[in-house]
């Protein structure tokens, strides 16, 4: 055989090998997207069905291929298991023998493969979670940041770094430039622009509660004074029940955060720019699909008497503030994997269009 014929097979054995240990894991990541959100461990408990209860038998918990064999239903009740469990394990596979087929073993090592592969893996959790619950887990953002730190340091220790540096062109100046590029914009918008413009521009509440504040002011009979500080304390439980309005969650930032020093601004930049606008495009679909359901709905109730409709009230302070309710990690989540690969590919296409 010829070294190349070798190598070919050698890479392939490791793509076989890294795609097995990427459903594996893919699978762990199901357990940890399912419990972490709900404070349970994740070594106790045997996977069991969400239906019956019974356990599953450990030849029914091959990853991916169980799910095929089991025709998606439950070996015990017969209830039907989400394909949400195996495309996560598909998923994972697939990512991570993406990883080893694009940072080549022979030249990179396992080392830095490896700690995209983590760094994936907890891209997948905190992304599923923010799904299912609009929160990420602190510990999993915490284990991100960590694999993000390890992998410079390492590649500093090792002096690896000027060498990833010759075949990714990304510096380690690059990346400390990237931990900052998107999360810093992040905050300012998410905990500064946001609940200004909230306060400021959209809130009714905030708005009659400056004038509430202004009439104070003013010289008031002690009847009137009485009215508006009763009327005042009734906006302000008003505020206080809707809570803060941020418009990115702290998860979003820690994220982008860890993400950029993995794999530089011109990555990050570039995964943002995917998450923003793909996120864009599913609110204005949500918003439209909303309208239309709310004039769906409106159009029966014609005859029925005008009143307060105070059933609907609560639901008001969430349409003004759709940020709080929209789960943006998925989208960033989507352009971060998208920028493991090709994300430097990009800025620098995007950037030779512009001359
Ligand atoms: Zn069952």
């Amino acid at each position: 055989m010829s070294p190349s014929t070798i190598e070919t097979v050698a890479n392939l054995i490791i793509y076989i090998f890294v795609f097995a240990a990427g459903a594996v894991i893919g699978s762990f990541l199901n357990v940890c997207i399912l419990r972490l959100p709900r404070g349970e461990s994740l070594v106790k408990q045997n996977s069991h069905c969400m239906t019956c209860g019974a356990y599953i038998k450990h030849y029914d918990l091959i990853p991916i291929f169980s799910w095929f064999f089991l025709r998606g239903k439950c070996r015990n009740c017969g209830a039907k298991i989400s394909p949400r469990y195996m495309l996560i394990e598909l998923l994972t596979a697939v990512l991570f023998t993406g990883v080893f087929v694009k940072f080549d073993t022979a030249a990179y090592g396992f080392l830095y493969p490896m700690f995209a592969c983590f760094f994936l893996a907890a891209v997948i959790v905190v992304c599923f979670e923010d799904l299912d619950t609009k929160s990420m887990s602190i510990s999993v953002l915490l284990w991100m940041g960590a694999f993000a730190i390890g992998e410079t340091l390492t590649a500093l220790l090792t002096r690896q770094s000027n060498y990833i540096e010759s075949v990714t062109g990304i510096s380690l100046m690059d990346r400390i430039i990237g931990m900052f590029a998107v999360s810093v914009p992040l905050l300012l918008i998410g905990f500064v622009i946001t609940p200004l413009i909230y306060v400021y521009v959209i809130s009714d509440d905030h708005k009659e509660r400056r004038k509430l504040l202004k009439r104070l002011s003013s010289n008031l009979a002690p009847y009137d004074e009485t009215r508006v500080k009763s009327a005042l304390a009734k906006v302000d439980e008003r505020i206080k029940a809707q809570g803060p309005v941020y418009g990115f969650g702290m998860g979003d930032v820690v994220l982008m955060a860890a993400a950029g020093l993995m794999l530089g601004y011109k990555s990050v930049v570039t995964a943002a720019f995917i998450g923003i606008v793909l996120g864009g495009i599913y609110g204005i679909i949500v918003k439209s699909r909303g309208e239309k359901v709310e004039e769906e709905k409106a159009e029966p109730i014609e005859s029925a008497p005008i009143s307060e409709p105070s059933d609907s009230e609560p639901a008001l302070p969430q349409n003004s503030a759709p940020t709080s309710q929209f789960a943006f990690g998925p989208f960033l989540g989507i352009g971060i994997v998208t920028a493991v690969y090709v994300g430097n590919a990009i800025w620098d296409w995007y950037f030779s269009l512009l001359g």
